[in-house]
């Protein structure tokens, strides 16, 4: 008898039926009923402090974007009804393209429908089945599966670490299919920084393109919020860089902006790009409207960092164990799965929102609490998780 079409799904049941057993509620069930402003939603009836989304300069509540949607939506439609290769390419999508490559210094842009496809069209793209990726152990998802989607060759590195990328690198200088080196700038899960400086120098001895993934990072460091390819001043050695609409710029969407001249043939080959719908137009002019704030409001970006600094400040002086880099992503580190549960469902009840993250989903298999902070966040309302999560680590003795 063949399987049932569920079947596979017993490990999945266990898993989740013993989460439930421990967690009041569904912690990927959360519904943020409705958002009051960027940084309070009302969750389960009650004005919550959104300390766990990608909304780092406060972008998705901004008023001009929203007006360009609005205004965009009534004179040309909400939707496109087509991929950019057929009905889908609007001369908006080409101002957009257009604009990104200018704000990186890059000739050309190619625009996706969401950061995820951004990077399953890049990566397929420029990869195939004869081919080398090097991948960060800890790449995001969507870079995994653009590996997959390539069906090239897969060889990840130590976390941040360019001396063991260079290792493997160089066992494969012979190979006789093409190689390209994928790293991301902000780590989404933990807030790690990139040592992008050192990736260049490798990829430089070894002659191989290298592609990274400034979904966390753009509008959020470097002087003028390029991120931290920009931030370590190795910009003009990054090939590819990919990135979302989704973070900073607070709508959706994704993008690769580089300077080779191949873009129309890349987007010939890359299915994420071709079979789907293009972005709805009132997407596109919101996410004009919000590339413009992130190039005319720095302050923006100066409020942001101070916020990070006195959330990560914070979490220290109540004895919590966060990594050392300051970015706007900051992960407090638990021992174990009932205790991160617990913890998370606490900070819930006292009305702070963050995410809860479980292994296998972390680096190290370690679960974590991970919080984002915002430009749009109040010292007051930084000083209230904080007291928060003391009070929290305290009375389960964590601290
Ligand atoms: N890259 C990274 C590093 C991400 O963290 C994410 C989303 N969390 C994506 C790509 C995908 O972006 P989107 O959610 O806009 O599809």
């Amino acid at each position: 008898m063949s399987a049932g079409i569920f079947d596979k799904y017993a490990t999945l049941k266990g898993n989740y039926d013993s989460l439930m057993a421990t967690s009041p509620r569904n912690p990927f069930g959360v519904v943020i009923e409705r958002p009051l402003s960027a940084t309070v939603g009302i969750i389960e009836g009650r004005e919550t402090l959104l300390f766990g989304t990608n909304n780092y300069l406060g972008l998705s509540q901004s008023t001009t974007a929203q007006d360009a949607a609005i205004h965009t939506a009534k004179t040309m439609g909400v939707g496109t009804t087509g991929s950019r290769i057929a009905n889908g390419t609007f001369g908006l999508h080409q101002k957009l393209e257009k604009a990104l490559a200018t704000v990186f210094r890059k000739k050309h842009a190619m625009v996706f429908s969401t950061g995820y496809q951004a990077n399953l069209g890049t990566i397929s793209a420029l990869v195939n089945k004869d081919d080398i990726l090097f991948l960060d152990a800890d790449s995001h998802a969507s870079i995994y599966d653009g590996a997959r989607l390539s069906g090239a060759q897969v060889i990840r590195f130590r976390h941040n670490d360019p001396a063991d990328l260079e290792k493997r690198v160089a066992r494969t200088d012979k190979t006789t299919g093409a190689r390209l080196i994928i790293a991301e700038g902000i780590y989404s899960m933990t807030g790690n920084i990139a040592p992008l400086k050192d990736f260049v120098e490798v990829k430089k001895r070894h002659n191989i393109p290298l592609m990274v993934d400034e979904a966390h990072s753009f509008g959020v460091l470097g002087d003028h919020g390029r991120g931290v390819a920009e931030m370590q001043g190795c910009e003009d050695d990054i090939d590819f860089i990919v990135g979302t609409f989704s973070k900073s710029l607070g709508t959706v969407g994704g993008y690769c902006v580089t300077d080779h001249d191949e873009i129309d043939l890349m987007r010939l080959c890359s299915r994420p790009y071709m079979f789907t719908a293009s972005l709805p137009p009132e997407i596109i002019a919101a996410t004009l409207a919000a590339l413009e704030e992130v190039k005319n409001r720095p302050e923006l970006r100066q409020k942001l960092q101070e916020n990070a600094a006195r959330l990560h400040q914070g979490f220290k002086s109540v004895g919590l164990n966060t990594s050392n880099f300051i970015s706007p992503v900051i992960a407090v580190t638990l021992e174990d799965i009932p205790q991160a549960i617990t913890f998370w469902n606490a900070l819930l009840d006292a009305g702070v929102y963050v995410n809860l993250s479980l292994p296998p989903a972390t680096p190290d298999n370690r679960p974590l609490l991970r919080c984002s902070v915002m430009a749009a966040h109040s010292a007051t309302e930084i000083d209230r998780a904080v007291e928060t999560f003391g009070t929290i680590a305290k009375e389960l003795k964590i601290v």
